[in-house]
């Protein structure tokens, strides 16, 4: 596995802490650096990270952990996370979906419970993509193409509901809501959360009291619990990332999907669109 962290840092710092052959430019007013958490560099972003917060500042404004793998590595893992980056909005709540916020958890916002159908504006839902989601997260997107081959290879672990349009009227045809409905899978220890690479979040200011939301990013591959594996294809972590947005903003918190090799196999056989797979470790 390789492992390499994108940082965007403003063009100001950079000049202050970096070298200048180290990254490129974006724009003028900011450099983008990709290294290897092998690279004696990335030590060096840490200690400047860690100097600048006891002052109350920041190095970088944006950070991105992406894994790559071996074939050899793939084919050898039985579970992978299942990464949506894409998302697009507006949201099912501000198209006529409904919750009802009253079982949430009074601290993170999980447990919310979706009314109706899902409704989304036809024309916000992007093209060539297999898999996407709302802006609110746990809104999750499969296309027709998708679903019908699932459900004729017999994929096991959820449920795909209809989506209507936003008025409420028509379906539209080409997307359905993605409900997972195997036993959920507890996180594992090994497994990090925090604010960001450097930052395990020590307060606990995004763990929820009650065990809901792990943190509010994770930053190490998924762990969970083997002994909870009901052998679906398609799974959740019992714990959720992220936060619910006071005063009745967009984002909830996010669940973590997991995907079987043989869903692997079969979204690779599709060239399916839209997310990224990492290995993930049942222990
Ligand atoms: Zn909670």
């Amino acid at each position: 596995m390789r492992e390499t962290v994108e940082f965007r840092i403003s063009e100001e710092k950079a000049r202050r802490f970096l070298a200048p052959e180290d990254g490129k430019p974006l724009g003028r007013s900011m450099r983008k650096l990709v290294l290897d958490t092998n690279d004696i560099r990335y030590a060096r972003v840490e200690r400047v990270e860690r100097e600048l917060k006891q002052q109350g500042l920041y190095f970088f404004t944006y950070w991105d952990i992406r894994r790559t793998y071996t074939k050899k590595e793939l084919e050898a893992a039985e579970l992978f996370s299942l990464n949506i980056r894409n998302a697009f909005e507006p949201e099912g709540e501000v198209c006529g979906t409904q919750y009802d916020e009253s079982v949430a958890c009074p601290h993170c916002g999980f447990g919310a419970r979706q009314l109706n159908e899902l409704r989304l504006e036809p024309g916000s839902l992007p093209r060539g993509k297999d898999i996407t989601r709302t802006i609110a997260y746990s809104e999750i997107l499969f296309s027709a193409r998708l679903v019908t081959a699932l459900r004729e290879h017999g994929i096991t672990g959820a449920r795909f509901l209809p989506v209507l349009s936003k008025n409420g009227r028509g379906t539209i045809d080409s997307w359905f809501q993605l409900e997972v409905t195997s036993r959920p899978l507890g996180v594992a220890p090994a497994t990090r959360f925090g604010l960001n690479p450097f930052d395990p979040d020590e307060q606990g200011e995004y763990r929820c009291p009650l065990g809901h939301v792990a943190g509010l990013r994770i930053l190490s591959e998924l762990s969970v619990r083997r002994e909870d594996w009901d052998g679906s294809d398609l799974c959740a972590a019992k714990q959720y990332v992220g936060y619910r947005s006071r005063n009745g903003g967009a984002f909830r918190p996010d669940p973590l999907l997991l995907v079987s090799q043989r869903l692997r196999r079969l979204l690779g056989e599709l060239k399916a669109k839209g997310f990224e797979l990492e290995v993930a470790h049942p222990v």
